[in-house]
């Protein structure tokens, strides 16, 4: 289809596809057993899925409440009670979203005007930026400690100008699989206190966290609570990525200038799983059930690729385990990853997309939310490499 004669200027002219996008299309076309975009090979709960039948059956199939509905917010605020003792009144400080992606995108929409700086950790999931850039923001990346991705709390305290207008955190972490400490927690309060800088905690995997380490939830620390956006994914959460259902937690004069923006950009969000999750979430073991359930399958992936010539530490949350392959080739992680895929059928993501200027460290991710069958097949694969 040929473009109407006029110079369109692109907003976003070095964003390419995302390499989500790319790694699953290639497994598809190579047929490879698909490690790299993170999302489950099997089904959630069939109690789950009837319960969503159910809400479509009884008649909840138009427009939900634009905040969501009243039972799913009460849910998480009463979960958020539960868990971490705090508390976020659901009539105004919660709001569910078309999955995390969204959450974060209306927050910045929100938030980011033209020349304000956004502090992002490297590697970073890949929509923070992009869409710091749309609103004219400017990313000031600072790179995790290559080996272990902890954070110099002293280099982040030297990049933050009168300019800065929020920090964004991911815990448990994606790519890494790293965790923020108590001690991490408390650096960043100490820094953020005395100013009016905006945090946005980006915690999807919050359930999904190993070898009895406890989430550090933003929520969790006072100075960190009162500026904080929260955002979450039931995708993770609840084995359905591809229902795309999330929410967003803030004290409610942030949350009223989230939903201004929040009902322009989806309105509402779909009725029906909305209806079921808000029952489902009421049973604490389908969340709590997530940790041991994960820990198994990495457990269960590393054991078998103990025999291989990739080198890792285990991962202590999310469900992504890195691998350096710097023993195996040279090749650049993007190329390795493709070969792997073509050659050896199975796909993994280079992590230098997630790194400051593409900065390549010879690392795989893979993606361990597979049947055990699909994790022990891989492994046998890469463990002939
Ligand atoms: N943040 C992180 C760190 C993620 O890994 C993901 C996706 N998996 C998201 C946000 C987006 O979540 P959702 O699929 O609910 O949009
Ligand atoms: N969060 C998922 C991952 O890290 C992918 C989500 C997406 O494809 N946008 O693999």
């Amino acid at each position: 289809m040929p473009m109407f004669n006029y110079p369109f200027r692109s907003k976003l002219p070095e964003v390419p596809t995302s390499i989500f996008a790319v790694m699953s299309a290639l497994a598809n076309q190579h047929n490879a057993i698909n490690l790299s975009q993170g999302f489950p090979n099997f089904n959630s709960d069939p109690k789950l899925i009837a319960l969503v039948n159910k809400a479509m059956v009884s008649g909840h199939n138009q427009y939900a409440p634009m905040p969501g509905i009243f039972s799913l917010r009460e849910a998480i605020a009463k979960k958020m009670e539960n868990l971490y003792g705090v508390s976020y009144n659901p009539e105004t400080e919660i709001t569910i979203t078309a999955g995390a992606t969204q959450a974060i995108f209306t927050v910045l929409a929100a938030t980011i005007k033209k020349n304000d700086e956004v502090l992002i950790f490297k590697p970073a999931y890949d929509c923070y930026e992009p869409t710091i850039e749309l609103f004219g923001g400017k990313t000031i990346a600072v790179q995790l400690d290559p080996e272990d991705f902890t954070i110099n709390w002293a280099a982040v305290k030297a990049l933050i100008t009168d300019k800065t207008k929020m920090i964004i955190i991911n815990t448990p972490h994606n790519p890494s699989g790293n965790v923020l400490s108590r001690e991490d927690m408390l650096q960043l309060e100490a820094l953020l206190k005395d100013t009016n800088i905006l945090l946005l905690s980006d915690e999807v995997y919050e359930h999904i966290i190993f070898d009895g380490e406890k989430h550090q939830t933003a929520a969790l620390y006072p100075a960190l609570a009162e500026r904080a956006f929260i955002t979450a994914s039931f995708g993770k959460t609840f084995h359905n990525t591809g229902w795309k259902t999330g929410y967003c937690m803030a004290p409610a004069e942030m949350m009223k200038e989230f939903r201004k923006v929040h009902q322009f950009n989806v309105f509402s969000v779909n009725h029906p799983i909305q209806v079921a999750l808000a029952e489902y979430i009421k049973t604490p073991e389908n969340y709590l059930e997530l940790g041991p359930f994960y820990q198994k399958k990495r457990d269960l992936f590393l054991s078998c690729m103990k025999a291989s010539r990739f080198e890792f530490k285990p991962s202590k949350g999310t469900y992504f385990q890195l691998m350096s392959f710097k023993n195996i080739t040279d090749e650049s992680d993007f190329d390795f990853a493709v070969r792997l895929t073509k050659e050896k059928k199975v796909a993994s993501i280079p992590i230098s997309v997630f790194n400051e200027q593409h900065y390549d460290t010879k690392v795989l991710r893979f993606c361990f939310a597979k049947t055990d069958e699909s994790l022990r097949k891989a492994a046998e694969i890469l463990c002939t490499i």
